[in-house]
């Protein structure tokens, strides 16, 4: 083992860094998790949750999709043996549907055609089946990642980060600051999704941005699960791209409407616009009026992380000894946490990684 991976602090505890505190736990490392508000409080805890093997082929990260697409499988199958963790996991159809409020567009549906969907809504093609797309319930997972790790020995500790400390050459990190107090360490992750802009002040790192995005919760179960991506035609002549995933609890989520607005400091301090929630209850009703009839149980906004080139930040903050970075996952950190908590456990553990190759994500990249 690295003879510096003896403490390491996790900043954040989204599903990124959950995953990445279970697997240095598991290697027997010691390990706390810094969280401000809560564990999967922000997008980790909001998001779809849908997960798909080959859908970023021909991008660098096919390889980190496809190896973290079978270590849910994998996970999924042990934590529930070895701890009795659940959290929906479920092989699942994909479809992508057109759908409209002011036509009918039944008539050119192709093949399948779910019980649960309107009038106006026609299925254009099967994007993925059960060997290839997959979903869970993204608070449940995110949590259970932690759970877990603690059940390896990791500690959570409720608390702001607000900066790094450093040894006196300015080489290395020696922690963090926590609501004014130092937390030693050997080696810190930033994980602080798109919170991670924070860190640009503390360390030389890119700049991560946040992209709001709404969402409900219904209670809502389909006869024939189908998870659907959507091109809805309202009737005020805009298009959303609504994306719609049942869950195995007897709800389904639907979520849309992205929004540039800033990011607050305070992760609790992320609000809905005005409207949005309307709004994706009108897009569900166009889909399936069973669906947009159905109780609201939430309403949901979060911002996703991402970075000016669209590839996630993951290895080592350039310079700074024992400061490492994992974020900036956009639209697949669900599906691509448990890639990276192994690759950055093994990284800050053995020095390299084996399973995925990290060099397209090197923070240096965009520096
Ligand atoms: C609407 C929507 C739908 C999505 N659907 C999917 C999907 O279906 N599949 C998929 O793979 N991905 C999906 N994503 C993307 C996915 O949700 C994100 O990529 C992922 O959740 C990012 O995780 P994270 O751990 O990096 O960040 P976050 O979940 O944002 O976690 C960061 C954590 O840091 C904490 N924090 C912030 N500041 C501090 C501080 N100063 N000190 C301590 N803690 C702090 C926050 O409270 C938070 O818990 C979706 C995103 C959105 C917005």
């Amino acid at each position: 083992m690295n003879t510096h991976s003896s403490r390491v602090i996790v900043c954040g505890g989204g599903v990124i860094g959950a995953c990445i505190a279970y697997y240095l736990a598991v290697r027997g490392v010691e390990t706390i998790v810094v969280e401000r508000t809560g564990v999967a409080n922000a997008s980790s805890g909001k998001s779809g949750g849908f997960l798909a093997l080959d859908w970023c082929r021909g991008t660098p990260v096919d390889r980190l999709a496809r190896r973290s697409f079978a270590l849910h499988a994998e996970l999924a199958a042990t934590l529930k043996t070895d701890l009795g963790l659940d959290w929906g996991y479920r092989p699942i159809e994909t479809l992508s549907i057109a759908a409209s409020q002011p036509r009918d567009l039944r008539h050119v549906s192709r093949g399948i055609s779910p019980e649960w969907l309107g009038q106006s809504t026609a299925v254009h093609a099967r994007i993925g089946d059960k060997r290839t797309t997959a979903q869970l319930d993204p608070f449940q997972f995110t949590q259970c990642m932690m759970a877990a790790a603690q059940a390896y020995g990791a500690q959570l500790r409720m608390g702001t980060v607000e900066g790094v400390t450093f040894s006196s050459d300015g080489d290395r990190v020696t922690g963090v600051l926590v609501d004014g107090e130092a937390l030693a360490a050997d080696n810190i992750v930033i994980a602080l999704g798109p919170w991670s802009i924070l860190a640009c002040n503390w360390l030389p790192l890119p700049r991560v941005y946040g992209l709001k995005g709404h969402s409900l919760i219904l209670r809502f179960e389909p006869a024939e699960p189908y998870a659907l991506f959507a091109e809805l035609e309202m009737d005020d002549g805009q298009i959303e791209t609504p994306e719609i995933v049942p869950r195995l609890d007897g709800t389904t989520y639907i979520c849309g409407l992205s929004d540039t607005k800033p990011l607050p400091i305070d992760p609790a301090h992320v609000t809905l616009e005005p409207g949005a929630a309307d709004r994706l209850r009108a897009m569900a009703t166009a889909i399936s009026p069973a669906l947009g009839a159905s109780k609201v149980l939430a309403e949901q906004a979060c911002y996703r992380p991402i970075t000016t080139d669209g590839l996630p930040l993951i290895g080592r903050v350039p310079g700074v000894g024992g400061a490492y970075v994992a974020t900036g996952h956009s639209v697949w950190g669900m599906l691509n946490g448990p890639a990276t908590g192994e690759a950055m456990a093994a990284l800050i553990v053995d020095g390299q990684t084996s399973t995925v190759d990290l060099a397209p994500f090197d923070p240096q990249r965009l520096l």
